[in-house]
């Protein structure tokens, strides 16, 4: 990450900084302990300081850099201690009602200990019940741009105690048609307000939105920095997309095709790594955890099991590995992306040493996508996104590997002993069912843990990119129709408002994605005609998106919503 020379702040790559260095409340370091975080990544060491100072900022950081900290804590350290008014202090805009409800939990977390009230706002839930936590008096608003200025008009969102102002997700705002609100927020807000802007990428829109809204910046920019190609270590790496519930049932069972002779997995947090390690003790992998709550002695007796060859596995948190050296290391994975580019080239430096081949894996979850894409550019090495393996390669993987231990056995035991029962059976049964039902137990007996579960497959266009890939250009784009089957599960829906009317892809995705539980890629394809639009829905949803767009405006006008006529 590279502050630029007006963010006044030290260089990212500085000896580790604590988060209590960065000068937040003793509730807000404590509530960070309690969630099992070890240190403030790169954007929260470089956002955080000149936040509290009062500063508006312009960052450029992607999800999973650990944005979403970096401004929550700054806005929570505001908050009195004391008593507190009915009024918002902070106002959080982002684009999809998930994030809306992400960002809030976030915050709220953040402010457990300070008793901060935290309240989402978003299209598609009873406005009735948000009136009245408005009403109760709410110190943080995490709100989508439509339902807020809807709120705005009707008098029922105070603004002007207002002392924060966060648009987050600001390219993704725009991309959802929701410019003109945005501005209209912000010209209803105080002018003495701190602005801070999060966009995972800089378009001129949002360069021109920091210019009007936001005064003398500090700008952070992650992933700028160049890694020296000779600095990232030549080793095999990989990466799967999959959504957060999969995470753990697909980290056991790429383990398990790959086999590693010794890993290291990272976790962000303590919890997670005590979890994990836990996990993976089920699995049938001897995984000790490694954490900054550990005490010295602890390390030790783990380090110890390692090198005795009595674990094969290690989940530790950056902190706890640093300095670590592990020889007979084969894979690094890491559980999520890193918080930043160097930071990954730090961990799958651990691996392919003096020769030997290494491995580096990397979970990757959708929304997280871009990070991914970051750290390529960063390190200027291609990072190959791999199906995870299906039941049916696990099967197969686990069925080699019981050969190979029969094939062995065959070359290198003595099975003499053995003989007299081949024999008798044989009198019975076909030497051949013999062998199967020995293939069978021996199988069984190398410890095989049922795993049935069906994890889903994301393309590597979803996230945001899924715009990308529905060919989203703007204005009077005609998308093409998609491919044949590309829509299973999916129900077009004819929305009778098209290009005559002004109507842009982004208008259609803002609209659904502001007004119901879909985000922007869980949207299909979007053709647009003069006088109306096909936009593909998922089936399960169809209803739920008529009746939102039915009670709500597209580009300020009501129109025609309902399921389209297929034979049209
Ligand atoms: P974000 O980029 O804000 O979406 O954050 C990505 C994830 O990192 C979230 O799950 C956070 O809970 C987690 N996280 C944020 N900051 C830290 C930190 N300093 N240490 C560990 N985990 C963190």
């Amino acid at each position: 990450m590279t502050p630029t020379p007006d963010a006044d702040r030290s260089n990212a790559n500085a000896e580790p900084v604590t988060f209590a260095d960065l000068g937040l409340r003793p509730e807000l370091l404590s509530a960070l302990t309690g969630l099992g975080y070890e240190e403030p990544t790169p954007v929260q060491r470089e956002t955080i300081p000149p936040l509290i100072a009062g500063r508006d900022l312009l960052g450029q950081a992607a999800t999973g850099t650990g944005k979403t900290a970096a401004f929550a804590l700054p806005l929570l350290q505001r908050l009195g201690a004391g008593p507190r008014g009915k009024r918002p202090v902070a106002l959080v805009l982002v684009p999809t009602r998930e994030l809306a409800i992400q960002v809030s939990e976030a915050v709220h977390r953040y402010g457990r200990e300070i008793g901060a009230r935290v309240l989402p706002i978003y299209g598609g839930q009873p406005i009735g019940r948000q009136l009245s936590a408005l009403d109760r008096g709410i110190d943080v608003v995490v709100a989508t741009p439509g339902r807020a200025l809807d709120h705005i008009g009707r008098g029922t969102l105070p603004l002007d105690g207002l002392e924060v102002v966060v648009l987050d997700e600001a390219d993704e705002m725009l991309d959802m048609g929701f410019a003109e609100d945005i501005e209209a927020i912000l010209l209803s807000t105080p002018a003495g307000r701190q602005t801070v802007l999060f966009s995972a990428t800089m378009p001129a829109r949002i360069d021109g939105i920091a210019r009007r809204h936001l005064r003398n910046p500090v700008r952070i920019h992650m992933g700028r920095e160049q890694v020296d190609p000779g600095q990232a270590p030549l080793v095999r790496q990989m990466a799967y997309v999959v959504p957060r519930a999969f995470k753990t049932a697909t980290l056991g069972r790429i383990l398990d095709v790959e086999s590693p002779a010794a890993a290291i997995v990272f976790c962000r947090t303590r919890d997670e790594v005590d979890q994990i390690a836990g996990t993976l003790n089920g699995r049938g992998y001897r995984a000790e955890a490694l954490h900054g709550g550990m005490t010295q002695e602890q390390r030790d007796r783990v380090m110890a099991r390692l090198r005795a060859g009595t674990a094969d596995l290690l989940v530790a948190t950056d902190v706890a590995a640093r300095g670590l050296d592990i020889e007979q290391l084969t894979h690094v994975v890491n559980y999520e992306v890193p918080s930043a580019p160097d930071s990954y080239v730090h961990r799958i430096g651990r691996v392919g040493r003096a020769g030997r081949e290494g491995v580096a894996i990397t979970l990757v979850e959708p929304r997280e996508h871009r990070m991914l894409k970051t750290i390529e550019r960063v390190t200027k090495q291609k990072i190959t996104v791999e199906k995870v393996p299906t039941t049916a390669d696990l099967r197969s993987r686990r069925l080699e590997l019981t050969r190979a231990a029969l094939e062995e056995s065959i070359l290198e035991d003595d099975l003499e002993g053995f003989r007299v029962v081949v024999e008798t059976l044989a009198d019975k049964f076909d030497v051949m069912e013999v062998a199967l039902a020995a293939v069978k137990l021996a199988h069984e007996a190398s410890g095989v843990v049922a795993d049935d579960e069906e994890i889903p497959e994301v393309t590597s266009s979803a996230g945001r990119d899924g715009r990308e890939a529905r060919g989203d250009k703007g204005p009077g784009s005609r998308p093409p129709r998609p491919p044949r089957g590309s829509g299973a599960g999916m129900t077009r829906l004819f929305v009778g408002a098209g290009r005559s009317a002004g109507i842009r892809p982004q208008d259609i995705v803002g609209a659904i994605a502001g007004e119901t539980r879909l985000s922007g890629r869980d949207i299909g394809a979007i053709e647009i005609a003069d006088r109306f639009t096909l936009v593909e829905v998922p089936e399960a949803a169809a209803d739920e998106v008529v009746a939102a767009l039915k009670a709500s405006t597209i580009k300020g006008k009501k129109a025609t919503v309902r399921r389209a006529h297929e034979d049209r």
